[in-house]
């Protein structure tokens, strides 16, 4: 057989790495930024389009390039950063691979201008898909300005592949947020279809995380500082009772380089143990210096995975350090009026039994509401928070007046699973059909056998559906709040909540104000207590922010799901036996019974012929 191996052209091989390199918009904003800081700029200005997917333009102040630089700059594996293999291991820039101008060229449209301080003039270089279309003499200020435009222009099949820009802008702010974060001394600027989304002046490294974040912030930082011979750690952890619901501002930074490590991610939370709630994430910010030598950055292309020597020891500095200052900060509870508490455990609570309080109060009571009383049926929106549960089924306990009806509850609800068998069998008998098991799992006799549905994923389905109703008919129930809500929330997630606004509405919510960092919600659907308003924004921007590939997706179908999710009662929660029923009865009234908005089971049957199997 003849000879069949050959070398691939130049544009093809380009191509191929370029898959590796650039994923997405956000990634050429990353290489982009990285090259500005390598060429020492101390003023960075980002500029997007559509979440970058017409342009993404840095411009720096830094060194610049010659007129041979320039051309050779988007060569592969041209690099002006290492000239030894060696020279990995003392690695002081961001790039060294020499790929991410050659991999952009191969897959977009690209303009450089540049100049060098000494020059009187700059070069101009206009390049798309690998071939230079131009190449000409320019007047340019001292500095680099890389315009990306019509990003995977030949790839069509990458380019379909982008997600809303919604979800594409989210990933350009995360990166912008790594670098900007890991550079305080650094001018960045940052512009989104022509308005300035950020501005971020030369500061110290807490007033970076303010302009970041929001002046919120401030008061939530807790400095951590350790110095030892294997590392150098400086930098804030959030205090425990900010910690989020969901995976929230987390950074590591190593050597000024951004990466993520689910080790000592670890050491962190391990820091934290006892002062937040199981489930719940710190917000940290720390940066680790550590001998170049020691660490290897090399083993992913995208670069935020490093090898450390000393990992071990890395993690026990990093878990101690964090708790020492934890401990030093943390003694005196703050006093925040602004604050609510009704969303989080205080401190000394964490590990003592609560007590069901004794005194209920509706806060959805409404003076002015015709009929207060219930109806004695479930409404369309039930008010599912856990600890307002009681009071959605006010009217079907009303009916219970007799004390036989209270002494059948004291003995069925919130039984053990190790609780006497012949009273659970008694319950069925006394026309109660089902059965709360580890106050996670209903249980209920069916002809074939036995049905076990998951109480959380069950009632997502239930509220899931609802949800999807009153969005899509446009006619969700608003209740007015008496004092408007003011939720800080930083310019990105804000810029989320504005997109998702007309929809929000729909199902209820009545917005009157959304400014830069804070928005003001002066109706929220009917039955969403109040203190449940900002975990569910919450809840919705997180889930905006990693949404997840699906043919099926749209705006509507994330808003119910994500709603369903933050309001479904959650596993643990004890159940009446009414409550129990409800969701049974609900559960099989819904179009999609069988699995949770995401697709998992929301019950499991035991057939009776599997049963008796076992005796056999
Ligand atoms: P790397 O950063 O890994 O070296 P790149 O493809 O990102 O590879 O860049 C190639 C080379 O182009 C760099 O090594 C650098 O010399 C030059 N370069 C790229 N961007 C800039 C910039 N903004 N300012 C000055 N030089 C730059
Ligand atoms: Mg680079």
């Amino acid at each position: 057989m003849a000879d069949i191996i050959q070398l691939l052209p130049d544009h093809v091989a380009n191509q191929i790495a370029a898959g590796e390199v650039v994923q997405r918009p956000a990634s050429v904003v990353k290489e982009l930024l990285e090259n500005a800081i390598d060429a020492e700029a101390t003023l960075v200005k980002l500029i997007i389009k559509d979440a970058g997917k017409t342009l993404i333009q840095v411009i720096d102040n830094g060194d610049g390039m010659s007129t041979t630089d320039a051309r050779l700059s988007f060569e592969r594996h041209a690099t002006s950063k290492i000239k030894t293999a060696e020279d990995l291991f003392q690695l002081h820039t961001k790039g060294f691979r020499g790929e991410a101008l050659a991999s952009i060229a191969a897959i977009a449209h690209v303009n450089l201008k540049t100049k060098q301080e000494r020059d009187e003039v700059g070069t101009e270089i206009t390049i798309e898909g690998s071939t230079i279309v131009s190449q000409e003499i320019v007047v340019t200020p001292k500095g680099t300005s890389v315009s990306v435009k019509n990003l995977f222009f030949n790839i069509p099949a990458r380019r379909n592949f982008l997600k809303s820009n919604t979800v594409e802008l989210r990933h350009v702010i995360d990166e912008f947020h790594r670098v900007a974060l890991a550079h305080p001394k650094i001018h960045f600027t940052f512009y989104n279809n022509g308005s300035e989304m950020f501005n971020l002046p030369v500061s110290n490294y807490r007033q970076r995380i303010v302009n970041i974040f929001g002046a919120k912030t401030n008061e939530k930082l807790v400095p951590v500082e350790e110095a030892t011979e294997v590392v150098k750690i400086v930098g804030f952890v959030g205090k425990p009772e900010f910690a989020k619901k969901t995976r929230g501002e987390q950074y590591f930074f190593v050597n000024e380089r951004f990466i993520k490590s689910a080790y000592l991610n670890h050491a962190i939370l391990s820091a934290f143990e006892g002062l937040i709630r199981p489930g719940a994430h710190p917000s940290y910010f720390l940066n680790l210096t550590v001998d170049p030598q020691s660490i290897d950055i090399n083993i992913h292309p995208t670069k935020t995975e490093i090898k450390f020597n000393d990992e071990h020891t890395l993690y026990a500095i990093l878990r101690s350090s964090v708790k020492h200052s934890l401990g030093q900060f943390n003694i005196a509870p703050v006093l925040d009026f602004e604050h609510d508490s009704n969303l989080d455990t205080p401190y000394t609570d964490i590990k003592s039994v609560v007590d069901t309080p004794k005194i209920e109060v509706d806060r959805n009571f409404n003076p002015f509401q015709e009929s207060h009383s219930m109806k004695g049926q479930a409404s369309a929106f039930k008010r599912p928070s856990s600890g307002h549960w009681d009071s959605l089924y006010i009217g079907l306990e009303s009916k219970k007046i007799t004390p036989q009806a209270d002494f059948k509850d004291m003995h069925i609800e919130g039984e053990e699973a190790a609780s006497s068998l012949f009273e659970a069998e008694a319950s069925v008998e006394q026309d109660h059909k089902t059965y709360q098991f580890h106050n996670k799992y209903i249980i209920s006799a069916i002809k074939s056998g036995l049905l076990v549905i998951d109480q959380f994923r069950a009632h997502q389905r239930i509220l899931y559906e609802e949800f999807l109703k009153n969005l899509t008919v446009k006619e969700g129930v608003s209740q007015q709040l008496l004092f408007p809500l003011q939720i800080h929330l930083p310019t990105p997630e804000v810029e989320i909540i504005k997109q998702l606004k007309e929809d929000l509405e729909h199902t209820g919510f009545v917005f009157s104000s959304i400014g830069d960092e804070l928005i003001e919600i002066m109706g929220v659907p009917l039955n969403v207590p109040e203190s449940e308003v900002s975990i569910i924004l919450e809840q919705l921007i997180n889930d905006v922010q990693h949404e997840v590939p699906e043919a099926s997706f749209s705006a509507i179908d994330l808003l119910a799901k994500s709603m369903a999710k933050s309001l479904a009662i959650k596993a643990g929660q004890p159940l009446k036996k009414d409550e129990q029923e409800y969701i049974v009865n609900k559960l099989f009234a819904c179009k999609e019974p069988n699995v949770t908005p995401s697709n998992r089971l929301t019950f499991v049957t035991v057939g009776i012929d599997e049963l008796d199997k076992k005796f056999i």
